[in-house]
Parts: structure tokens; C-alpha cells; sequence
């Protein structure tokens, strides 16, 4: 499932010890496992293979360079949602003919940009999208590749902020509408009919509303694909992840502070989608991010104090909400462990940031083992919406993050000095040569 295990009691990435990657690296440090990144792309390629499938890595979840080009090299195209993803991919050597454009808010100068490059396809959410695109084509004198993103309106029982399929959210256009949309589409000269794409939510871990919306969709794609030759048909991602592990057997107990919930496998989500799908005819695209990156990462803090208040253990670390914004944005768990295995009782703990928020923690009331100043902590699954996430909140520097390989390891980002942080700010000329702003006026 993952490569950090403990050797001879010390957390291991892969073939490397942890605490050489800190002691070289400093903390708060992202360490990113390449072979986990590439089981995880190997095992949903093979499970998926019965439909020649183009897998398009969800740049949003971990847009490290490292990480983009581990996965282009595996023949990974990208999910994204941006110019900026999309000249990542390309400068991660990726190619732009495998890239799909997600997303609602689309620039003009983005869409100008995609259509220079040549992508797969654009999948619009909107019909003033699809008008958009097909204007700037015509300018530019191109035929643009189109999918619609269908809602189809199925409840993906995940968190609210990252269920995306329903009729509540921004995302897609209402299955009922899907037709009508198609076919004032085709009137528009300069889009091509690609595909069908959906996208239902984040973190699923069950098959059955994939099910659900493949078995509403993939009618719907059969009738688009007859009437408008539309040779795709995107299932978007969703595939969740242990974030609560129950470990092999020999690891301690807060390995498995709760017993890990059915989790839904490439295999399970193969075996019951691939049938669905094979008598389309289509080519099928799936655009996991989570599920790829999210075990292949952790992030390292240092324990800079343990502060007792009344019933209450603060383990104050040196990463902050900053540099993982999950548990205060999605109440998410995060299992925490130590570098240095020990025993001896397991002590009720928040593990807490120093930003001056109460949202700044990465667990409450967790029985983690003793710690003392000086230690260090792995937060586990923190590959997928961690550093992407990262902000300058509180003039915090970026953290760094280094990428292992079997016994090499070597930095992907190098911490950012801090002078970084403000060197695109400049004063007005009124403050920049008054002592005293108030007698500048
Ligand atoms: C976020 C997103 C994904 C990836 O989601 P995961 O849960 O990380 O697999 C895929 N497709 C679209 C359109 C998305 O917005």
C-alpha cells in the first residue's frame, strides 16, 4: 500500500531512515515515496486494462515537478485545472495531447493558451463555456476538442466540501440538460464533439455511487457517441484512501487507532465498472489524484514543546496548518506516528501547529506515544492536497519536500528563504520616503 515502514525501529521511506532526510533537510519536510507513487499508477493500470484506459494524474492534488515527471515517464497523462497546471505538466516533460482542462472558471487567456498547445480536451461545465471556447477558436482559426462535464445528480457520500456530483454544487451541467446541450454544441463550427465527462466527488470509499452514476451515464455516452461520434468518456476520480490505517501485523497499536473501513481497491472498482464500460466502445479516462499521491507522501515536524494544561497534553510542532491545511479544512484524519519507534503508554495528545488560529491541529485527543521536545513526528497521507496547499499564512516559508527513491534520496523543493515571501511587495511612494505617513498628505 505504501513504503514507510519502521526498520530496526526507525521510520523508514522506502530504503532511506527519515531522520536523515530531516537532519540533511530540516523540518517541516514533505518526503515522497516514488515507489508508492508508482504502484499506485501500475495498479490502477493494470486493474483498468481491459479498457485501455488513458489515466490522467489530478495535477491539483500534488503538483510537484518530481511527482509530475515520475508519472509522465510511467505514460500518465493529467487532469487540470489551470495555465499554471498545464505549463507544469510541460515543463515535467508531460504531454499536452493527453491533458483534459477541468474546471468552471475558465480565462479566456487559459482556453487561448490550451488551444496554442493542443490538449485532448477541454470539459466544460457550462454552455457559456462551450461559446467561449468556440469563439476563440474561430480567432485563432482552430477546431477545439470538447467534452461536457454531466452532474449526474448522485450523492457520493464523502465530506460536503469535497462532494461534487450533486445538484447543490457548482460543478458539471444537470444530466437532463445533457442532450440539449450537445446538440446546440454541434451547431458551433469550430468545437469537436470529443467526449462525456464526470466527475462525482473526492475520497469515495465505496463502488456503489460510481456505480450508480456509470450506470445513469454510460446509456446517455452511448447516445451521444452514435449521434455526434464522441469517442471518450471520462469517469473523473474519486477513488478514496486508507487515511486510517489497521497496518500489518507487528506494527504497535497506534498504527491502528480505529480498524480501517472496507476501502475500495482498484480491483473492486475494476471488477464492477469495467463491464459497465467495455461495451461502449470508448475510450475511457480516469483522473485520479488521491488515490495516486496521497500515500506516497508524509510530512515530518519536529516537536518544538509539550505543554500541560489541566486534563490536556499539547504536542506543539513546528508544521502548522500552513503546510497542511486538511484537518482544518475537511476535519480530516491524518495518522501521526514517531521517527523512532518506542514503547511505554500511550498518552491522550492534540498535536498543534504555533499558528494563532484553533483550527491550527493535526489531531485531538489521539493516543499517541510520549514525546519530548526534540522528537520528531510523521504526519501519514500527505501526499495529495498537502503542500499544494501550502500557504505563507503567518510569513511562514514554504516547507521542503524531497522525493525517495530505494536507498536515494534527493530535494524536489528547497525550503523557501523567507525575504521570498514579501519580494513582490513594493510601498507606495507616499509611504516609501515619509518617516511618518500621517504628514505625508
Ligand atoms: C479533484 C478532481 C479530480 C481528482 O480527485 P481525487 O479525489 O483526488 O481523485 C479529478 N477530476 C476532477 C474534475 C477534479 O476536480
Amino acid at each position: 500500500m505504501h513504503h514507510f515502514r519502521y526498520v530496526k525501529g526507525q521510520l523508514n521511506c522506502e530504503s532511506v531512515p527519515v531522520a536523515t532526510l530531516v537532519k540533511k533537510h530540516g523540518t517541516p519536510l514533505y518526503v515522497y515515496s516514488q515507489a508508492t507513487l508508482t504502484d499506485h499508477f501500475l495498479k490502477l493500470d493494470r486493474a483498468l486494462a481491459p479498457l485501455n484506459p488513458l489515466i490522467c494524474f489530478s495535477v491539483k492534488a500534488n503538483s510537484s515537478m518530481a511527482v509530475l515527471r515520475t508519472l509522465a515517464l510511467l505514460g500518465s497523462g493529467f487532469d487540470i485545472v489551470s495555465e499554471g497546471e498545464l505549463r507544469r505538466v510541460l515543463a515535467a516533460g508531460g504531454d499536452s495531447q493527453t491533458c483534459v482542462f477541468a474546471g468552471v472558471g475558465k480565462t479566456e487567456a487559459e482556453i487561448a493558451w490550451a488551444l496554442e498547445r493542443g490538449i485532448y480536451m477541454f470539459n466544460a461545465e457550462s454552455e457559456p463555456e462551450l461559446e467561449r471556447i468556440n469563439r476563440l477558436a474561430a480567432r485563432m482559426k482552430k477546431v477545439a476538442p470538447v467534452s461536457v462535464r454531466v452532474n449526474p445528480n448522485i450523492d457520493a457520500h464523502t465530506h460536503a466540501k469535497i462532494t461534487t456530483g450533486t445538484y447543490a454544487n457548482k460543478f458539471g451541467i444537470a444530466f437532463e440538460a445533457v442532450e440539449g446541450v450537445y446538440a446546440r454544441a454541434s451547431k458551433l463550427k469550430n468545437l469537436k464533439l470529443r467526449g462525456i465527462q464526470m466527475h462525482i466527488g473526492s475520497q469515495l470509499t465505496q463502488v456503489k455511487p460510481f456505480e450508480l452514476a456509470v450506470r445513469k451515464v454510460a446509456p446517455l455516452a452511448q447516445k451521444l457517441k452514435a449521434k455526434y461520434g464522441l469517442e471518450a468518456f471520462s469517469l473523473g476520480g474519486g477513488l478514496g484512501i486508507i487515511y486510517e490505517p489497521a497496518l500489518a501485523s507487528g506494527q504497535p497499536e497506534w498504527w491502528q487507532s480505529k480498524p480501517a473501513q472496507g476501502i475500495l481497491t482498484p480491483e473492486t472498482y475494476a471488477a464492477t465498472l469495467v463491464p459497465l464500460l467495455q461495451p461502449l466502445g470508448m475510450k475511457i479516462i480516469v483522473e485520479p489524484g488521491r488515490f495516486i499521491a496521497g500515500n506516497a507522501g508524509i510530512l515530518v515536524t519536529r516537536v518544538e514543546y509539550v505543554k500541560q494544561t489541566g486534563q490536556k497534553v499539547f504536542v506543539i510542532v513546528d508544521a502548522a496548518m500552513n503546510d497542511l491545511i486538511r484537518p482544518a479544512f475537511y476535519d480530516s484524519y491524518h495518522e501521526i506516528v514517531p521517527l523512532t519507534q518506542r514503547g511505554g503508554a500511550l498518552i491522550s495528545s492534540d498535536v498543534v501547529g504555533p499558528v494563532c488560529e484553533s483550527g491550527d491541529y493535526f489531531c485531538k485527543d489521539r493516543r499517541l506515544p510520549k514525546v519530548v521536545e526534540g522528537d520528531y513526528l510523521a504526519i501519514l497521507s500527505a501526499g495529495a492536497y498537502g503542500f499544494v496547499m501550502a500557504s505563507n499564512y503567518n510569513s511562514r516559508a514554504l516547507p521542503a519536500e524531497v522525493l525517495v527513491k530505494g536507498r536515494l534520496s534527493a530535494a524536489v523543493r528547497y525550503r523557501q528563504p523567507l525575504p521570498r515571501i514579501w519580494e513582490l511587495e513594493t510601498l507606495p511612494r507616499w509611504l516609501k520616503y515619509s518617516r511618518v505617513p500621517e504628514l505625508a498628505r
